[in-house]
């Protein structure tokens, strides 16, 4: 019998425990056995009961439960070769050639490393006398395939990871709470959102909320940011808005490649020669990631865990890895690196300030 073992890594997502209980239970129906890996990388470093055969009642009621049940950790060990071979160990040791794993760009490239130095560490643990080359020809290959799992929506090649209209819905009712106060005593609040280097979140909050001013990463405002906000803020206020909003992601910049911080726009807001709006600071924080998933998200989970187990099942030795996305509206299989190395292309290019680049590399359009 097949043992695909699945495993959730990186950032906890809204949706994870969908795509164990989906990866199990199909598994389980293509006559396999099912595995979960507790504690991300760690649990395949440490072996033992870390990694543990899960059987299709084990996931029970597993669609409705938020964060990540089998743990998710960061794993240094698993930079290290020593740590890699001590997983590919474990691995063997239960059986184990198929493996799913659900995270983010970090959890995805240690996967891509791995299955590309597997057929050396293989050589290794025979090399050490761990195991003979006989017990090892069923090992040969190893089968990864990733599905992205983050609150971000920031991984390249899929129009959603799973977890982000979980986090964006979450954002939103924080900010229509938010809104009730801000129009009760006609205030103003600036809004900091997650997301690393990536602005979805915060942009997609503000068309949601109908927020008055959004900064994002990916398209700093023009230098004369400070006067185009007050005087964005301050016709909504002529014309009768008793609220204003404005969302900063946490990785937002100016043109120089300055932080935007929520105090700069806050004491901006508040200027007593300017606005003199009665301004307050909300950093939404681990709210964003907490709670069950929205319909989409275990929708996603469940399709996408699916086809991650027909993606393992199917993989030959000269298929590339692949991560499984949704491009308009369709679940389909990507190579893994690419997807990656595009994510990684957008930080680099915020980071030198090459902003074009930047939005041109995103999925989503970003409108002006
Ligand atoms: P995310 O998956 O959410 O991006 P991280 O970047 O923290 O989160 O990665 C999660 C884990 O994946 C790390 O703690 C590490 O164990 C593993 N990992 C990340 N990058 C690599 C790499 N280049 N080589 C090996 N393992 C890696």
């Amino acid at each position: 019998k097949k043992k695909i073992a699945i495993m959730t890594s990186g950032g906890d997502s809204p949706g994870m425990n969908g795509v164990v209980r989906a990866c199990v239970r199909m598994a389980i129906h293509m006559g396999c056995d099912a595995y979960c890996i507790y504690e991300g990388y760690e649990g395949l470093v440490r072996g033992g009961d870390l990694i543990r055969k899960t059987e299709w009642y084990d996931v029970r009621g597993w669609l409705s439960e938020g964060g990540t049940l089998i743990g998710t950790a960061r794993c240094m060990a698993f930079f290290e070769r020593a740590g890699r071979l001590a997983a590919a160990k474990n691995m063997i040791l239960h059986g184990i050639d198929a493996l799913i794993i659900c995270g983010g760009d970090g959890s995805l490239t240690g996967a891509d490393r791995f299955r590309a130095e597997w057929p050396s560490l293989l050589d290794e643990l025979v090399a050490k006398g761990e195991f003979t080359s006989q017990q090892l020809a069923p090992f040969r290959h190893l089968n990864i395939v990733g599905l992205v799992g983050s609150i971000d929506n920031d991984l390249s090649g899929t129009d959603a990871t799973i977890g982000c209209y979980s986090a964006l819905a979450r954002i939103c009712y924080a900010i229509d709470l938010i809104e009730a106060t801000a129009s009760s005593h006609s205030r103003a609040f600036v809004v900091e959102v997650m997301g690393r280097h990536c602005g979805w979140l915060a942009l997609m909050a503000g068309v949601a909320t109908g927020a008055d001013f959004i900064f994002i990463p990916e398209k700093p405002r023009e230098d004369n940011w400070r006067e185009e906000m007050c005087s964005i803020v301050e016709h909504h206020r002529k014309i009768g808005k008793r609220k204003t909003i404005v969302i900063i992601a946490e990785g937002a910049l100016d043109r120089e490649g300055n932080k935007i911080t929520p105090t700069m726009v806050k004491d901006l807001l508040a200027d007593k020669d300017g606005l003199g709006l009665d301004t307050r600071i909300t950093t939404l924080g681990h709210v964003q990631r907490g709670g069950t998933a929205v319909a989409y998200d275990r929708m996603l989970a469940t399709l996408q865990g699916v086809e991650a187990v027909k993606a393992v099942l199917e993989a030959t030795p000269d298929t590339k890895t692949c991560v499984i996305a949704i491009n308009e509206n369709k679940i389909v299989r990507k190579p893994l690196m690419e997807a990656v190395q595009d994510t990684k292309k957008v930080a680099a290019a915020i980071e030198r300030q090459d902003f074009d680049e930047a939005m041109s590399l995103r999925d989503t359009e970003f409108a002006d």
